[in-house]
């Protein structure tokens, strides 16, 4: 193993430039930390036109909160790079990181904020509508189409809540449950005493004009009418480049799948690696993926300065 060269090597390498990375780089940046952001500029919320929910940013467009973002990292020194994270080895004293170009940068410490994939219901009309009137999250966009007709295609059980939840921005909800598996009949009654609908008949096409969605044809030939229509695509965490590692992993709460293992800073299984936002808990919006990057970006300069410090007690005991 190579010892990273202190005349190169940065203090961070944050891999992932948006809420999450951009909040932890802008804390190492005003650190006097020496940090570079690795960004393949695909952000999540990319399908959306606007963003929700989100103080001080209301309703601004996800492309413009990261160059802002950026802006304000690189106003205390932060470097970025564009390109894409192909693997994260360990070296003495540090990590490597290689690029898909074959670019290599050594760092004392990791951040991981790389996100997640949705991996979306393969029904046809669907993807292209995604973050425009097919819709994951109420919070973020239920505002936008509240009073309409509104549409949820169950991909698990937890389609239940989301129906309950959505119920929240209108009065005129269909919940098409197939995706669910048979409706325990106390839950259909809750669902039918506050008028949601039930269809359980597959979904087999999204009816749309352009980004927007006019309805859903099931399986039995009927057409439903809405206006938008509420899924939830599976979380993929886009963390693969971290396989040598061989971190610890933990099932995520409702049967999202496998998520790196990370303490409430986002400290990994791994001294010198921690993670933050989507690519740890798929359920984190902008906010929190901002506040979990600037816990991170805190934790990650304190595990450095007392490495400092270990490194200063060594060298002054080594001395005669
Ligand atoms: C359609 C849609 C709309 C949404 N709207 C809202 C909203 O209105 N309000 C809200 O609060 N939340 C919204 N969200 C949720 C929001 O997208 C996430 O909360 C947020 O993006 C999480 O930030 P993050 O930094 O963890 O990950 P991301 O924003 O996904 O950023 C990850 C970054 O890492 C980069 N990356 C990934 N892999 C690599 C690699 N190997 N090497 C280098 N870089 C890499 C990606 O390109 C990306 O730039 C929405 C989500 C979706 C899907």
């Amino acid at each position: 193993m190579n010892t990273p060269d202190p005349t190169t090597a940065r203090d961070a390498i944050v891999i992932g430039g948006s809420a999450a990375g951009l909040s932890a780089a802008l804390l190492l940046g005003r650190a006097r930390r020496r940090v570079l952001v690795i960004d393949a500029g695909l952000p999540r919320n990319r399908f959306a036109e606007h963003m929700h929910g989100v103080l001080g940013n209301e309703g601004a467009a996800p492309a413009d909160f990261v160059r802002k973002g950026r802006e304000e990292a690189a106003g205390y020194g932060v470097e970025f790079l564009d390109g894409v994270v192909e693997s994260v080895v360990d070296v003495e004293g540090g990590l490597t990181v290689t690029l898909a170009d074959s670019r290599v940068e050594t760092a004392r410490a990791v951040v991981v904020a790389t996100g997640i994939a949705d991996e979306l219901p393969a029904v046809p009309g669907l993807a292209e509508r995604w973050g425009k009137t097919v819709l994951h999250c109420p919070y973020c966009h239920g505002w936008e189409v509240r009073g309409a007709r509104l549409g949820v295609l169950a991909t698990s059980p937890m389609a239940l809540h989301q129906a309950r939840l959505v119920r929240q921005w209108s009065d005129s909800v269909v919940l098409f449950s197939a995706g669910a598996g048979p409706i325990d009949p106390v839950d259909a009654r809750r669902l039918r005493a506050r008028n949601v609908a039930l269809v359980e008949s597959p979904v087999v096409e999204v009816l749309g004009d352009g980004a927007q969605v006019t309805g859903v044809r099931t399986a039995d030939g009927q057409v439903t009418e809405l206006d938008a229509l509420f899924t939830a695509g599976v979380p993929r965490p886009r963390d693969g480049f971290l396989a040598a590692l061989e971190l610890p992993r933990t099932d995520f709460p409702m049967g999202l799948g496998s998520f790196l293992t990370v303490d409430q800073a986002g400290k990994t299984g791994h001294a010198r690696v921690w993670a933050a936002g989507n690519v740890v808990n798929p359920m984190a919006t902008v906010p929190m993926a901002v506040g979990a990057g600037a816990l991170t970006g805190g934790a990650v300069n304190g595990a450095l300065m007392e490495e400092d410090f270990d490194l200063a007690m060594a060298d002054a005991d080594a001395r005669p």
